[in-house]
C-alpha cells in the first residue's frame, strides 16, 4: 500500500542519512554577544569547491555576506562610527545624524548600527543604483536622498562629465550633497558653528579652539559626514580585522589575496597586513569595465585613449556590477597601491556568467563584486601556471539577495558570449 511505500523511503532516507558523520558544532563565537555590532566581522574562509577542484589550487573566499548588514561594509561603517565617537566627535542619543554617500552597501551597513547605536542616518546614493538598496533602507529607518548619476548625463557633457562628476568639487557628486547635507544639518542647530564633522585625515572641526570641548556643545545634535572613501577609518577595520582574520584562519599560508576596490578601504587594509606579514604575498585587484585602476596599476595613469571609451561607457550606460571600480584616487586607493602587484580587468560578461556558474556548481548565490573577485582569482592563478599547493584568498562581499533587479536580471544568454568561450567552453582549468 501507499503507507508501506511511504515507510520503506523513511527508512531508506533515514539508512541515507546515518552514512554521513554528525556534523561538529562550531560556533563563530562562544560569548554572548552584545548586540547586532558582535555580529560583525569574525567570518569563515571557505572554499569554492568548484573552483579550487578544478584549478588545483585552493581559492578560498571571505565570507563577509554573512555580516548583519549583509556586507563587508559591516566592518567599514562600525569602525568609522566607533571611531569618531572616541575622538569625541559623535555622541549616541544626541540627535545627531550621520550622513554619508554610497551605492548602497555602506549606507545599509550605516544605517544597521546607527539604528543600535541611537543615531538617524542619511543616505544619498545615485538614482542608478539596485532598487532593492534603497527598500533595505527604508526598512531601516534612514532617510534616502537620491541624485543623479553620471550615466544620465548628457553625451555632449560625458567625457568632460565622467571624470568631472565624481571629482570632489563637483556638487553633483552624491558624495558632495551628502557633505552637503551634513553641514546644512549642523547649521540648524547652530547658526554660527559650523557642524559638519569628518573623521578622516582631512579631519573638518568646525567650532573654534576650547568651545568644542564644552559640555554644551557635546550634547548638540552634529552632522557628521563618515566620507568612507577619504576615512582612514576604512582602512583601519580591514588592517585590524579581516587581514589578521584571514592570516589566522590560512595558518598564514596564503600566496595571494584578490580584491576589488571600490572605496579602496578592502584592498588597502588587508593588502597592507598580509604583506607586513609577508611582503611575498601577491596582491592584485579586480576591475570591472570601465573602471580606472585597471590602467592606473599596469599603465600609471587612469585612463589612455582607449580606455575612455570604457570609461564614458561606465558612466553613461553603467556596468552591472555595483560596489567596485573607481576613477579617481581616493586617499584610501593611495594607501593601497604601493602594494598592489597586479590587476585584472574583469567583464560584464564574465561577471554575470561567473555569478550563475558559482550558484550551479557551489549552491553560492554572490552579488556582482563576488563574481569579479572569483574571475580575478582564476586569472591569476593561470598567470602565475600555479597547478596546486598555492592558497588564492578573495572577498565574498555580499549575497546575491542585493542584486536581483541588476545583476540577476540580466540574461547571460543574450551578452555576448564570446569571452565566456575563453573562461567556460575552451578552458581545461574549468574541467572538473
Ligand atoms: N563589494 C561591494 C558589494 C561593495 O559595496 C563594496 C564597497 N563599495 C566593495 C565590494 C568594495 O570594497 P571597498 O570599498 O573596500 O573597496
Amino acid at each position: 500500500s501507499l503507507a508501506l511505500f511511504f515507510q520503506a523511503r523513511r527508512r531508506q532516507r533515514l539508512a541515507a542519512k546515518d552514512q554521513f558523520e554528525p556534523r561538529p558544532i562550531e560556533l563563530r563565537s562562544d560569548e554572548v554577544l552584545k548586540g547586532v555590532t558582535g555580529l560583525i566581522g569574525n567570518t569563515p574562509l571557505i572554499r569554492i569547491n568548484s573552483l579550487s577542484n578544478a584549478l588545483g589550487v585552493e581559492i578560498l573566499g571571505k565570507a563577509e555576506f554573512l555580516n548583519p548588514g549583509g556586507s563587508v561594509k559591516d566592518r567599514v561603517a562600525l569602525r568609522m562610527i566607533d571611531d569618531a565617537e572616541t575622538v569625541g566627535l559623535l555622541h549616541p542619543y544626541t540627535g545627531s545624524r550621520i550622513f554619508e554617500g554610497t551605492v548602497g552597501s555602506t549606507g545599509i551597513s550605516i544605517a544597521t548600527i546607527a539604528r543600535a547605536r541611537g543615531y538617524d542616518v542619511t543616505i544619498i546614493m545615485p538614482d542608478d543604483v539596485a532598487d532593492e538598496k534603497e527598500k533595505a533602507l527604508h526598512a531601516l529607518g534612514a532617510d534616502i536622498e537620491r541624485v543623479r548619476p553620471a550615466s544620465i548625463v548628457d553625451k555632449k557633457q560625458a567625457s568632460l562629465f565622467s571624470s568631472f562628476c565624481l571629482s570632489p568639487s563637483n556638487i553633483c557628486s552624491f558624495l558632495n550633497v551628502a557633505r552637503q547635507r551634513a553641514l546644512e544639518f549642523g547649521r540648524k542647530f547652530s547658526s554660527d558653528r559650523l557642524h559638519l564633522v569628518q573623521a578622516p585625515s582631512s579631519m573638518v572641526v568646525s567650532t573654534s579652539g576650547d568651545e568644542e570641548n564644552s559640555d554644551d556643545l557635546i550634547n548638540k545634535p552634529r552632522g557628521f559626514f563618515a566620507d568612507q572613501f577619504e576615512n582612514r577609518s576604512n582602512h583601519d577595520a580591514h588592517y585590524d580585522g579581516t587581514g589578521p582574520e584571514i592570516w589566522r584562519q590560512t595558518n598564514g599560508s596564503v600566496n595571494a589575496f584578490v580584491s576589488g576596490a571600490g572605496t579602496g578601504g578592502t584592498v588597502a587594509g588587508v593588502g597592507r597586513f598580509l604583506k607586513s606579514m609577508n611582503e611575498q604575498i601577491i596582491v592584485a585587484i579586480s576591475d570591472p569595465e570601465g573602471s580606472g585602476l585597471y590602467n592606473k596599476i599596469k599603465y600609471g595613469v587612469m585612463f589612455d585613449s582607449k580606455e575612455s571609451e570604457g570609461t564614458k561607457r561606465r558612466h553613461q550606460v553603467d556596468t552591472v556590477v555595483e560596489g567596485i571600480g573607481i576613477n579617481r584616487l581616493t586617499d584610501n586607493i593611495s594607501l593601497a597601491l604601493p602594494i598592489v602587484d597586479d590587476a585584472f580587468r574583469i567583464t560584464d560578461v564574465e561577471a554575470v556568467a561567473m555569478s550563475r556558474y558559482l550558484v550551479q556548481h557551489d549552491g553560492l548565490f554572490l552579488g556582482s563584486s563576488s563574481a569579479c573577485n572569483l574571475l580575478a582569482c582564476i586569472k591569476l592563478a593561470r598567470k602565475m601556471e600555479w597547478k596546486e599547493g598555492q592558497t588564492i584568498v578573495t572577498i565574498l562581499c555580499d549575497s546575491g539577495n542585493r542584486h536581483y533587479s541588476k545583476f540577476w536580471y540580466m540574461n547571460v544568454l543574450a551578452m555576448n558570449w564570446s569571452h565566456l568561450m575563453i573562461y567556460y567552453r575552451n578552458d581545461e582549468y574549468l574541467e572538473k
